[in-house]
Formats: C-alpha cells, structure tokens, sequence
C-alpha cells in the first residue's frame, strides 16, 4: 500500500525503474513507447547523453543557490538562449519550477504592469472556454475546463469567457473558415466590450490547444485578430505554450506559425524535456523595463525559481534541439504521422477528426461521423483506450473533453522529437490495436 497521495486513490499506478530513448521500462521488465512524451514532455526521449552529462556536471558545480542572493551561470545562458530564440522583443525571462508556476507569474506579471503604468482599474482576464492552462488557483480560474473548476468554483477569480477556435465542432454547416473565425473575433470584441475594455488585465489562449481537445490548431488568422483586438484595446495577449510551445508543433515556438508576437509567453514541459521540473515566461522588455522604472520589484516568487540543476539540464536539452537540428525534423516526422494516421484512421467509421501540428497530434472519437455525436460518457472510452494501450506496451494522452456540455472522447499524441518513422508506424499500430479492442469490448 503506498503512502504517496496518488491522483486516482483507488489505484496505484506501475513504477517505472527505467527509460531509455522513446521507451519506458517499468518493474516487471516490460517496455512501453512513449508516444506522448508523458504529457507532451519528453521531447529528446529519455536518458539523452549530452543532457546527462550536463546534469552530471553541474551536480559537481553549484546544486542550488537561492536567487535572492545570487543568480548563476546556468540560468544566465539558458535565459540569453531563450532571449535570443523568442519573438522579436520577448527577450525578458523568469523561471519557474512548471507549468502553472508559470501561468500565475504570467498573469501577475501582467497585473502588476497596469498597477506600475497607472491603469489599476485593470482587473479581469478573458479566456476561452475547454481550455487548461493549470492547477493552482489562478491558474485554473483561466482554464475553462468546467469539471476540473466544478469544486473549487467559490474559490476562484471572475474570468470573462469565450468560445475556443474549435474548428471542428465550431464551424457551422455553410460557414466558410473565414467566417467562422470573424465570427469568433467579433465574440471577443464582444466580450471585451461588455466587460469593458478598460478593465480587462489579458486575453490567455493556448496558440494549439493540447490537453483539453487534443491538439487543435488555430484556423487561419484568428491570432492576428486576437492580437489587433488587443492591441485596439491596450489589453495584453498572454500565450500559454506550456505544451505546445518548445518545438512540438515544429516551430521552437506555436505563434511564429501565426505571424504574432505575445506579450507574455508561458513555456514548461519540452523546455526542461522532463530532465528536471522547470518553466519560465518569456515576457516583452518595455513590460518589464515599465515595472523596473516604477517599483522595480516583481512581487512574486518561489523558492526554488531558476534552480541551477534545472536551468543546466533545460539549457543542455535546448541545445541539443539546435545543434541536431531537431525543428525540421519535428516537422518530417509530424507530416509522417499524420499520414499515417490518416491512412489508418481516415475512413474509421468512429473517428471523426484527425488534426495537429508537428510532433502534437489528436483523433477524436465519434459515436456518428455525420452527426458527429460522441459516445455516451460512461462508456469511459479514452480511459478505457488508455489502459488498453499500456498493455499493449504504447502510452497516449487520451482525453474526457467537454464537448458542448457533454464529454467526447480524444486521444492526444506527442512522441519524442527523435522518433523515427519506424517507430511512428508501431505507435500508429499499437493505437489501432488498442481502439479496435477497446470498441470491440464496448459492443461498439
Ligand atoms: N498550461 C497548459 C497549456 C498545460 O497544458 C498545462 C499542463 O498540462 C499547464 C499549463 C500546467 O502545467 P503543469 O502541469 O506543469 O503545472
């Protein structure tokens, strides 16, 4: 009987005793592929040499230092790293130990901005609905993940809401692209003006929306009228890249493929690749210079922020990317998988979209491919597909998402940037396998 607070308390899950490459070996021995970098982490697969040898010395080096006496060498590169492969002028960081860390920090980040230039009446954010963007209190009050937020309701903050770029089950029957998303930014627009633009602090997306859909990108132009709105307005854009950002879409950054730069960008998972706990926001100067000229302390911080075994292995990962010229491969590899998705699944009488961008790709299942109804919610089917798929040796992010108040059924796949195509094709197998038995056992 384990002593941990596990997340499911009715279950203890498998010990993993070891990882190599694109597998994970747990204690009776038997490998399992990676085929979603745990949630969408492990973007150099496991035990990368280069990234062991750096942890290894940085251990010999300097363990931890806290940062309000010192900063160190480690974290000094990895920020000059990412300054000088962010958008054009988003070239301040602060590290966190996550994801959340780093949605909070956002959003205080850009609290704090209007409270230094003047604008305090600036107090609410605006954020889409099936969307996460993390646990912590502020962090969930963004999300718009209605059954994670259900308890703690009382205890969050007023979020404005809108409609997600869900193009799938947005799109109306009719409706071109286009129009579909004019639509959307005119709900936006709509939102701000019923809040009142004056007092809306940031509008926070995800650029490919990850664990709660299941790799959705963007419909063309949306983020550029998202950003014109903001900018009309003086409200900040705040990107949360947690899982979609650090290369897994095949671009280091989602946004670059919508031609806008964020004022403040969340990172996490793919920067640290899973070797250590780390995030960080990329934040544009003038924000942070407004903050140095008025106060000149961020009132924010944790123990641990910018941790130099952290920033060491995330920097090692981060150039590992570069060096072995990882993107375009990203982008290889992703064209791979989604043809061999499509060619698998294309036709599925159960499958009812197939989308992604790079290394970060989602199905989702349907009861009804022309009605596009999803399977009754008991059937738990994408938990079902997710334990089916461990015993057949694969791991998927599968997903219960909310889908117009009921639940659909996703399955999210984010592999290794080193995957190769031989390697997709089993994963693309082992999934059929896994659905097909899943359906079978349903009566489906
Ligand atoms: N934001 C997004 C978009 C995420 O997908 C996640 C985690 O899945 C988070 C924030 C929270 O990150 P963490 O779990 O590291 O706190």
């Amino acid at each position: 009987m384990s002593h941990i607070i596990h997340r499911s308390l009715q279950s203890t899950p498998l010990t993993a005793v070891g990882a190599r490459g694109i597998h994970i070996m747990d204690a009776q021995g038997k490998a399992y592929i990676d085929a979603s970098g745990g949630a969408a982490v492990s973007c150099l697969g496991h035990a990368h040499p280069d990234v062991l040898a750096a942890m290894h010395a940085q251990t010999d080096k300097l363990a931890y230092a806290h940062t309000s006496f010192f900063t160190s060498e480690a974290s000094e590169e990895l920020a000059s790293h990412l300054a000088a492969h962010a958008p054009r002028g988003m070239d301040k960081v602060y590290f966190t130990s996550g994801g959340s860390e780093s949605v909070e920090a956002a959003l205080k980040l850009a609290r704090q901005y209007f409270v230094e230039i003047g604008q305090p009446e600036r107090t609410l954010f605006v954020a889409r609905g099936q969307s996460y963007h993390g646990n912590t209190l502020g962090a969930l009050a963004v999300g718009g993940n209605e059954w994670r937020r259900r308890q703690f309701a009382p205890l969050l903050m007023d979020v404005g809401r809108v409609s997600p770029c869900y193009e799938y089950r947005g799109r109306q029957d009719g409706e071109s692209q286009d129009a579909y998303t004019q639509r959307l930014l005119q709900e936006l627009d709509a939102k701000f003006q019923e809040i009142g633009p004056q007092r809306v602090i940031a509008f926070v997306a995800e650029p490919v929306v990850g664990a709660t859909l299941g790799a959705v990108p963007p419909t063309p132009g949306y983020f550029k009228g998202v950003r014109e709105l903001c900018d009309r307005y003086g409200i900040l854009f705040i990107a949360d890249e947690v899982m979609c950002g650090m290369g897994r879409t095949g671009t280091l950054h989602a946004v670059e493929q919508e031609g806008v730069v964020p004022d403040l960008m969340t990172i996490a998972k793919g920067l640290g690749g899973g070797y250590q706990p780390i995030g960080a926001v990329l934040v544009r100067a003038e924000i942070i210079e407004a903050i140095r000229q008025g106060s000149g302390l961020f009132q924010h911080g944790h123990t641990y922020i910018g941790h130099p075994m952290a920033t060491a292995a995330a920097l090692a990962v981060q150039k590992v990317i570069q060096r072995d010229q990882l993107m375009p491969q990203v982008r290889s590899r992703g064209a791979y998988l989604m043809r061999a998705l499509q060619a698998k699944f294309g036709q599925h009488p159960h499958v009812g979209d197939i989308r992604g961008r790079g290394l970060f790709c989602g199905i989702e299942l349907v009861r009804d491919r022309a009605s596009k109804a999803t399977f009754d919610p008991e059937l738990k089917l994408h938990a079902r597909i997710k334990a089916q798929a461990l015993a057949n040796g694969l791991l998927v992010y599968p997903m219960g998402g909310t889908v117009d108040g009921r639940h659909g059924d996703h399955v999210l796949l984010a592999p290794p940037f080193i995957v190769s195509e031989a390697d997709v094709d089993q994963i693309v197998n082992r999934l059929a396998t896994s659905i097909a038995q899943v359906l079978a056992a349903a009566g489906v």
